[in-house]
């Protein structure tokens, strides 16, 4: 047998030395893939594709040429990132500052749902680079008085395919027109789409294209499993897989904004450490929950597809599909938020009567059978009075809170952790003595 090539060292690819110490100081040993195959390009120069999944450290990919360019040409707006979601962008935000340390490079993520105020100070403050969601930029762009892109010599399209789906094109198509002709510019995406292609025409200057797995794969590191489960009992699986699970941190994926509030009051009842975060709430309390998931006060976070991109919580071994995902795609960017970076993770998709196409969508696309979760229905339907009683829990919390809301007309239309724990403890406390 041929022995495998070695991994060529970060140093060996290009980066130059203080950059190599940031990686060690994050724990790099080495480059992953994408990076060997983009960076000695990207370092000469080059406009780039890359193809990489989720997870494969395609940010560093990106970042580390524009922050070894900045130590030759230090000056403000040097480069500029789009992004498809707000926490994406301020993922990718500190990623930057903490690779670029040594140069005390500035970076500021500009993204909706935030004081167009203060964000207009951060400008000001003339960051190195800027990375935002395409629709507060050009906000930002018409509104924000000497704020320009005049300067920029990087232009980064992350994750092009989700910003062309959010349809964000016109908004690109507008910031195209006011970043300097004379730049680089690289182009990431999960997916080669028709609008990624067109826009790669659009924006990309004779540029090489670098793939590091085929279309549609998940991690090697990755246990993959399905349990088929009666409609009327999905909740009751649903905390007999957390049960088994006990210990794990685990992000679980549900189709409705309203669903991620009605699990994670339920769940919260019953006392685990759930928080939702969904595309209703507030920037604020979206930063907020996803902070106390990171952080580790809160073990479950509760979320749409809007945290299925991108977000980079080494801690997640467990993602769960409550719900399994309209489009098949979504399948593959969820479960790529666990197993990240050769480490090991578990999905497991909740399969109801209802969900079997969907659910045989997924392994064709992915190319696998999946094996079967063991769940035993008499084991399972043990939880079945405790989980009915936290569900009229819940219930009763929403139909009162949204009253409330109505009648108070209160401005803060969000589910708040902090009313909710005090609230589900008393409801428990109350149902206990019941
Ligand atoms: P990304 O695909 O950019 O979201 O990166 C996924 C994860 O891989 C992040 O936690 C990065 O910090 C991590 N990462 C990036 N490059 C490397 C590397 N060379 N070695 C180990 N981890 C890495």
């Amino acid at each position: 047998m041929a022995a495998a090539a070695a991994v060529p060292s970060f140093g060996e690819l290009g980066v130059r030395e203080e950059l190599v110490d940031a990686c060690t100081k994050l724990g790099w040993k080495a480059p992953t893939p994408i990076q060997v195959e983009a960076l000695p390009l990207a370092l000469q120069g080059r406009d780039l594709i890359g193809l990489a999944q989720t997870g494969s450290g395609k940010t560093a990919a990106f970042a580390l040429p524009i922050l070894q360019a900045l130590f030759q040409q230090c000056h403000p707006f040097f480069a500029c990132v789009l992004s498809p979601t707000r926490e994406l962008a301020i993922q990718i935000s500190e990623q930057f500052e903490a690779l670029g340390s040594q140069i005390g490079v500035r970076s500021v993520a500009i993204v909706g749902g935030v004081s167009m105020v203060d964000q207009a100070v951060a400008l000001g403050k003339n960051p190195h680079i800027v990375v935002a969601t395409p629709g507060r930029l050009l906000d930002h762009l018409t509104n924000t008085k000497g704020f320009s892109l005049r300067n920029v010599k990087y232009l980064v399209l992350d994750e092009a395919d989700k910003i062309l789906h959010n349809d964000f094109e016109k908004e690109v198509d507008e910031i195209l027109k006011v970043v300097p002709r004379e730049r680089k510019t690289f182009l990431f995406s999960a997916t080669m789409t028709n609008k990624v292609a067109k826009l790669q025409r659009a924006c990309l200057r004779n540029p090489t294209k670098v793939e590091v797995s085929s279309k549609y794969t998940t991690a090697l590191t990755l246990k993959q499993e399905y349990v088929f489960v009666p409609a009327k009992h999905k909740d009751c699986y649903f905390v007999f897989l957390l049960n088994e699970m006990a210990g794990s941190t685990a992000m679980v994926f549900t189709r409705t904004c309203d669903s991620t509030r009605r699990l994670a009051l339920i769940l919260r009842s019953l006392g685990f450490g759930a928080i939702p975060i969904s595309g209703q709430m507030s920037q604020s309390k979206r930063s907020g929950a996803l902070l106390k998931f990171k952080a580790g006060d809160r073990n479950l976070l509760i979320c749409t597809d809007v945290a299925s991109r991108g977000l980079d919580i080494p801690s997640v071994d467990v993602v769960i599909n409550y719900d399994i995902p309209t489009n098949s795609k979504d399948y593959i960017h969820r479960v790529g938020r666990t197993a990240r970076a050769g480490r090991s993770g578990r999905a497991i998709s909740i399969v109801t009567q209802y969900d079997v196409d969907l659910y045989k969508r997924i392994e064709d696309l992915i190319g696998m059978t999946l094996p079967e979760f063991p769940a035993k229905a008499d084991e399972v339907l043990l939880l079945e009075e405790r989980v009915s009683e936290a569900q009229r829990l819940a219930a009763m919390h929403i139909r009162e809170k949204d009253a409330s809301k109505k009648s108070k007309k209160r401005r803060n239309g969000d589910d708040d952790e902090a009313d909710d724990g005090g609230y589900m403890a008393g409801k428990r406390k109350q149902s206990k003595k019941r």
